[in-house]
């Protein structure tokens, strides 16, 4: 497989540290509320990537922590004048709720900041030592200048940074703050202020920097050296340069081989993101569309590509999956069929040897830098091949096989079930969808037929779309 390494700027031939096994770390969000649509990007480019991974044999340890001690989290927490904990412990049920709807998988480890804080003091004793660190009235920095590859990952000259920094130095200056030997050195520990969590050290009672709190636990649970380190592109500079210098001014080695990172979720061409106001929260799109369908829209372009959120194009996405859903069903009734011909005739056993094609197809278009659109290119290619092959009369052993494929390659890998599912309704909101249904098939018995239609409309009011089976009535939100 050839991912791109942001740190060369080149697809190259992936290499796992140990054969046979991968460790990942990717930047989880801050929880301080819930996630929006831009977030659930890497959670979804990268848990794919996990199952492709695990698709190709590999045994995946991936780990995605929880940002749990942080300025927003503190703000939100005086605002309510509840406990910080409080709120991060809510936003991080929340978004695994969320996480779940999106069939993102738990990671292996959801490490987070607040339990890690002795590990993190180790580091930052390891890098004073080691003369990486300093000091000055409870804050602790790392000395940028220290670490002669600075700038390697995001492709920046430090003397460039440097001159950058000269008008915010001038401004430290006037206000007294000028404590750093340089205005390049970052913060790996803060004192404490009144009203913030804050922990002993041997620098006096604070908190981590935020930088610092991702290099410890990528040490911790994945190892000194990671496989792959991912996350969206803002965290290039300064996160991940950060961690960089921290990681391997510590640990005397390379931090991560292979660096992903995910282009923005746009809006009206802009990032989509808290700060400006412009964002959807995934539950608000799961309440209005099959979260899949969403998961699906996701996947069709290319995770390094930027993408445009709007709602054509999320229903375009809605059409294209239907198809991929309808040829699921129709391969599962005729699988399903129990009394059918279960033998292939000989032009099914010719058809049967195109079949693995697909899945090397859409291996080799994973292969190439993960690329899901075109994998889903293939898959639609397989819903293709399926309806112009299948019929009511086809072997339930042909069917079962093309099904099977089908099922590898959208529900396994790219983690699109193949079942439909309804976008969030409420309880009572199901309660009532059903009372109208069971009301109009009475009418429909007693031959009230306007009283059916009308109920029909009231459902397509609802944005409910009823159809009749033979096994009953099936409904699923438009
Ligand atoms: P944060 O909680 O802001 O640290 O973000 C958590 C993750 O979501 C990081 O990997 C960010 O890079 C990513 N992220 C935030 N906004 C967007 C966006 N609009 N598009 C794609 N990724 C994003
Ligand atoms: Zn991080």
């Amino acid at each position: 497989m050839k991912i791109y390494n942001t740190k060369t700027r080149r697809k190259e031939e992936f290499k796992p540290i140990n054969e046979g096994k991968v460790g990942i770390y990717v930047c989880g969000p801050t929880v301080y509320d819930f996630i929006h649509i831009g977030n659930a990007r890497p959670m979804i480019v990268f848990d794919t990537l996990r199952r492709y991974l695990e698709h190709k044999g590999y045994e995946v340890n991936y780990v995605s922590n929880f940002t749990d001690v942080d300025d927003k989290i503190i703000k939100r927490s005086n605002e309510e004048g509840v406990p910080s904990i409080e709120i991060s412990e809510k936003f991080i049920g929340e978004c695994k709720k969320d996480m779940e709807a999106l069939n993102v998988r738990l990671a292996t480890t959801h490490p987070q900041a607040t339990q890690e804080i002795p590990e993190m003091i180790q580091m930052v004793q390891t890098l004073i030592d080691k003369g990486h660190a300093y000091e000055k009235n409870g804050t602790v920095y790392f000395r940028v200048r220290s670490f002669e590859p600075y700038g390697k990952l995001s492709h920046k000259n430090i003397d460039d940074l440097e001159s950058g920094h000269r008008a915010e130095a001038h401004a430290l200056k006037v206000t007294g703050e000028d404590e750093k030997e340089d205005a390049l050195d970052f913060v790996l520990w803060k004192p404490k202020k009144e009203g913030e969590p804050s922990w002993e050290s041997p620098w006096g009672e604070g908190r981590p920097g935020w930088h610092l709190e991702c290099s410890c636990m990528s040490k911790k649970y994945v190892g000194d050296t990671v496989d792959i380190h991912a996350g969206g592109e803002d965290l290039i500079f300064p996160h991940h340069e950060n961690e960089i210098a921290q990681s391997e001014a510590a640990n005397g080695c390379e931090f991560a081989n292979y660096w992903m990172h995910n282009a923005f979720l746009k809006i009206d061409g802009e990032k989509m993101s808290k700060s400006l106001g412009n964002f959807f929260t995934v539950r608000d799109v799961c309440s209005q569309y099959d979260p899949q369908v969403f998961r699906f829209f996701m996947l069709q372009a290319h995770y390094r590509t930027p993408l445009n959120f709007s709602r054509e194009l999320v229903e375009d996405a809605s059409r294209g999956l239907e198809r991929i859903l309808n040829g699921a069903e129709k391969l599962r009734e005729i699988a399903d069929k129990k009394n059918g011909r279960f033998i292939m005739d000989d032009e099914q056993r010719i058809l049967e040897v195109e079949m693995p094609k697909f899945i090397e197809r859409f291996d080799t278009a994973m292969d190439d830098d993960l690329n899901t659109a075109d994998a889903i290119s293939v898959i639609f290619e397989l819903v293709r091949f399926t309806n112009a092959n299948t019929s009511e009369k086809s072997s339930s052993n042909f069917a079962d096989c093309l099904y099977r494929i089908l099922f590898e390659l959208c529900d396994t890998v790219l983690g699109i079930s193949l079942e439909r599912k309804a976008a969030q309704i409420d309880e009572t909101e199901v309660a009532q969808i059903e009372a109208l249904i069971a009301e109009r098939t009475a009418a429909k018995k007693e031959k009230n037929f306007a009283r059916a239609d009308e109920i029909r409309a009231q459902l397509m009011d609802m944005g409910i779309i009823i159809e009749d089976t033979r096994e009953g009535v099936k409904w699923k939100k438009a």
